[in-house]
């Protein structure tokens, strides 16, 4: 009989002691758990008040043709000399596709021979922002939508004056609003 309430006890003390462990270790991830889901539960109204606009994929799905997420969500390239604006010389204002953020004037608009719409500067350097991109095994200048993070291209230092840069877009992460003619 005492052996075999041995053979009972031990595999109960075992439980026990196995169902103690991960009670006291889950403590301080819980407190973690908890500090991030404030954090998450106040993002969308500080997406309201500092103007960026967050959409989900799924969401910018709806909104765009499958080039323009392509292009801007997921920041791919189009192929040179297919796009909408590359060649174009009207007199405007190229939006963001994504969210119509003012992005770059024509009067900066410049014929690089790239395909790709080429400025040598933004509208307002406060509607645009830049990240390191090391894909391509190379070193790049990423510009992007400061308002909605859309991927609009790449900036080179080989522009012409008076900056010396080249912004080189993609047509498609674009919308030109033409400027109405004067009265
Ligand atoms: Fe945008």
């Amino acid at each position: 009989m005492k052996a075999s309430a041995l053979f009972l006890i031990v595999p109960v003390i075992g439980i026990l002691a196995l169902s103690q462990a991960p009670r006291s270790s889950t403590e301080e991830p819980d407190e973690k758990k908890e500090v991030v889901a404030q954090t998450t539960k106040t993002s969308p109204n500080d997406s309201g008040t500092n103007g960026k606009i967050m959409k989900t994929d799924a969401e910018w799905k709806k909104i765009l043709t499958p080039e323009q997420y392509r292009v801007a969500r997921k920041k791919g390239t189009e192929r040179a000399f297919t796009g909408e604006y590359w060649n174009s010389k009207e007199k405007g204002v190229y939006q963001c596709v994504c969210c119509g953020n003012d992005l770059f004037s024509a009067d900066t608009k410049f014929d690089s021979g790239t395909g790709w719409p080429s400025f040598w500067s933004p509208l307002s350097s406060n509607n645009i922002k830049t990240e390191e991109d090391r894909s391509f095994f190379s070193v790049r200048t990423e510009v992007l939508c400061e308002k909605c993070g859309a991927h609009l291209g790449h900036v080179f230092d080989d522009g012409p004056k008076p900056t010396g840069l080249r912004y080189c877009i993609n047509s498609v992460s674009l919308k030109f609003k033409k400027q109405e003619a004067k009265e």
